[in-house]
């Protein structure tokens, strides 16, 4: 039976518009639950949430998996400057703590490293000895960028106990970050214990540095062993039921922040997609022909460990999914195409992209990106990709927001939104139509993207 494809993606286009629910699951994610930290109650309320809908999209077999997390919270971080020994007067300076950093509880006199870079190590190396050094996050410019991870190693390797880490944006905001390198193993032990400090406490930090004065760092933390959630729910093909399609979000935050951009964005997507979709089958009869899954994963934000037990539990052995598709950040800037972890349905996607007649473009990445949920995917050798959002050609200026309280649902814009739901539809519905001969075959080998992990090691992805 051949498929009429405009009056298909006349409605999708209609439905992902006009029958709407974008709103709804951003009130409910950012504003009813809020943050959810993966292994806390609002992160499984929000699974359940997620859950329920697609229970009401009528998908098949929609569950949540519970999955083990090494996880870790914080109390409150302050830092104080020391004068003769004793607390000097002046207000407390806020602090936050880097993602998994040990407790802190230690004082030392302040050292202004710059951006860490080996010379300007090499130029108060005598003073870094049981130093707190003060270093910004970001790389430093027209050298070749060396990861923070990196850069922190070497402040431990010559002594310093702690790092102030100086947040890039301004306005006293600071965001979580994180120290470790998530390209080996979700390595989640710390080079050194680092906190942040905004770019505005961090400049008068650096005058108190010039200034040879003491300081007092406080920030309190534990890791423990909890359980994260992950959902699911499946869409059936019609024509070939064993062979898949994968699409997925996160559904987890950092603590303190709505995850509006990060990620309540990509969950709203994957939840309207599986909605439209399934209603396509209910009213006009029109199913994939492939399978399509739906995921949506907890601890993202707590190095990738969701997506990881996702594809542990579920692809340890057999045949692998044709293509995994991941969300992230969709408020960033409205969609422009597709990029590839790998090459090799390169021509497949752009041609398919060039059916729908929207000038959306397929382009490959040149290195391995641990950043989002497609890495343990990629890593597994599942072809991944990710909408092209944002990159090179300028995100949405307000909408610079991921792991910081400001991420809030008023930076993300539903109308982008509908336009994701209903492209990225019509994209999905096409790939499952084609027969499983006219996918080229998977080659991808376990051995050698973990040959090319370790040769990129120490660089700084592009995109990042
Ligand atoms: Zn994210």
């Amino acid at each position: 039976m051949s498929l009429d494809w405009a009056a298909i993606d006349r409605w999708l286009m209609g439905e992902a518009w006009v029958g709407s629910q974008i709103e709804q699951h951003l009130a409910m994610l950012c504003q009813r639950i809020g943050p959810r930290w993966s292994s806390s109650d609002d992160e499984r309320q929000a699974a359940a949430y997620i859950c329920e809908r697609m229970e009401a999209a009528a998908l098949a077999d929609a569950r949540l998996e519970s999955f083990p997390l090494d996880t870790w919270e914080h109390g409150p971080a302050t830092g104080t400057v020391i004068a003769n020994g004793q607390v000097a007067d002046g207000r407390p300076i806020d602090l936050l703590p880097l993602l998994y950093c040990p407790p802190v509880d230690l004082r030392g006199p302040l050292v202004d490293v710059g951006f860490g870079m080996p010379h300007e190590l090499s130029a108060v190396r005598d003073q870094l000895p049981g130093a707190i050094a003060i270093v910004n996050l970001s790389p430093e410019p027209f050298s070749t960028p060396k990861p923070l991870a990196d850069r922190l190693r070497s402040l431990r390797d010559a002594g310093a106990v702690a790092a102030l880490v100086v947040e890039r944006k301004s306005g006293g905001r600071m965001e979580y970050h994180s120290a470790t390198e998530w390209r080996t193993s979700g390595e989640l032990e710390h080079p050194l214990p680092s906190v942040v400090t905004s770019r505005e406490d961090g400049a008068l930090l650096r005058a108190l540095a010039a200034a040879g004065r003491r300081f007092a760092i406080q920030a309190p933390s534990r890791t423990y062993r909890a359980a994260g959630t992950n959902t699911v729910a499946d869409l059936p093909g019609a024509h070939w039921p064993d062979e898949w399609l994968v699409i997925g979000a996160h559904h987890d935050t950092v603590p303190d922040s709505p995850g509006g951009n990060d990620n309540a964005s990509g969950t709203s997507v994957v939840l309207e997609l599986a909605r439209v979709l399934s209603l396509l089958r209910q009213e006009q009869g029109v199913a994939p022909g492939c399978s399509i899954r739906f995921l949506t994963f907890g601890a993202e934000e707590q190095a990738l460990q969701g997506s990881y037990a996702y594809v542990a539990r579920h692809h340890r052995t057999g045949p692998l999914p044709r293509l995994a598709l991941n969300l992230d950040e969709l408020a960033a800037g409205p969609i422009k195409g597709v990029v590839l972890q790998f090459p090799h349905l390169r021509p497949l996607i752009q041609r398919t992209l060039d059916t729908l007649g929207e000038g959306l473009q397929c382009h490959v990445l040149a290195h391995l990106d641990a950043s989002s949920d497609w890495f343990p995917f990629a890593r597994r050798g599942i072809p991944s990709a990710l909408p092209w959002r944002w990159r090179f050609v300028g995100r949405h200026p307000d909408a610079d927001f991921h792991h910081e309280p400001g991420d809030t649902a008023d930076k993300v814009r539903p109308r982008e939104l509908r336009e994701y739901v209903g492209l990225l539809a019509r994209l999905l519905l096409r790939l499952s139509q084609l027969p499983p001969a006219e996918w080229p075959a998977n080659m991808l080998c376990v051995d050698d993207i973990e040959a090319r992990l370790k040769d990129e090691l120490g660089t700084v992805p592009r995109t990042m």
